[in-house]
């Protein structure tokens, strides 16, 4: 048996009931079993293999609708859908964002999502359950939490704040953080090399004793390839060549 929304041309299951050979009875609503546990079940046999029963079972589901949730705007940037919330002290799950099933409150409110308790009774005869609107509350003092950070223009990267307390837009915010940091290293980085290029160009590399020998034997060995590779004579690195062999030669000629 199934009971759907349908809204537009979407069209989403909102209930289903499911009496399998062995008589075992399930409940799913937007696609999360029913425990055994929930009222709609108090009295009844494991085995629903009476047709007693299934009215008995029908008539209860009739009473409930589903529990709204959070669907609030302000609260749909908190978390992606299909994605879980963890409290402040444990990484544990304690609530999620549900995906969208174009869904219509029995109060005629519409909601494309919602942001559930994971204690979340489902089938309420409020328009919350208990579980989710204690989780109201969290998600508020969260929200404000997400604005006064926002408002406090603090820094995110070198931080021991944990990604999974972050929001996406807080995500971002680090990314771009990190992105400027290493576009400013990076300048650093070619501005020293220029410096060390410049000192080079002017002063050549220096070497201790024994290795102006093997520097001598090594330019010489590379001579020919060098000029080929850069041929013009007046160029930037033919000169440097020229600086350094003959420095190299200066200071031979001192030992
Ligand atoms: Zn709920």
């Amino acid at each position: 048996m199934l009971q759907l929304y349908a809204n537009d041309s979407l069209t989403a299951i909102k209930l289903s009931v499911e009496i399998k050979s062995d008589f075992m009875c399930f409940v799913y609503l937007h696609r999360k079993c029913i425990l055994r546990s929930h009222q709609i079940w108090t009295g009844l046999p494991q085995h629903i293999n009476r047709v007693a029963y299934v009215l008995v079972l029908l008539e209860r589901l009739l009473k409930f609708d589903v529990c709204i949730g959070n669907p609030e705007v302000e609260f749909s940037n908190l978390v992606p859908i299909g994605s879980g919330l963890s409290s402040n002290n444990s990484p544990e799950i304690v609530a999620y964002r549900e995906e969208d099933f174009n869904a219509t409150h029995a109060s005629g409110e519409r909601y494309n999502s919602t942001i559930r308790s994971v204690k979340c009774d489902m089938l309420s005869t409020s328009k919350k359950c208990t579980a989710c609107k204690k989780y109201f509350y969290l998600l508020q003092s969260r929200t404000n939490r997400v604005e006064s950070r926002l408002l406090s223009c603090r820094k995110y990267s070198h931080t021991n704040f944990k990604h999974r307390d972050m929001t996406k837009q807080e995500l971002n915010m680090k990314l771009n953080e990190q992105k400027h940091e290493i576009k400013n290293l990076q300048t650093e980085l070619w501005k020293q090399r220029r410096e060390f290029d410049k000192i080079i160009t002017a002063n050549g590399i220096s070497v201790e004793g024994s290795e102006h020998h093997e520097l001598k034997d090594l330019m010489a060995s590379c001579e020919t390839e060098f000029e080929k590779s850069f041929p013009i004579s007046t160029s930037r690195q033919r000169l440097f060549w020229e600086q350094q062999m003959s420095f190299v030669l200066c200071v031979l000629t001192l030992y």
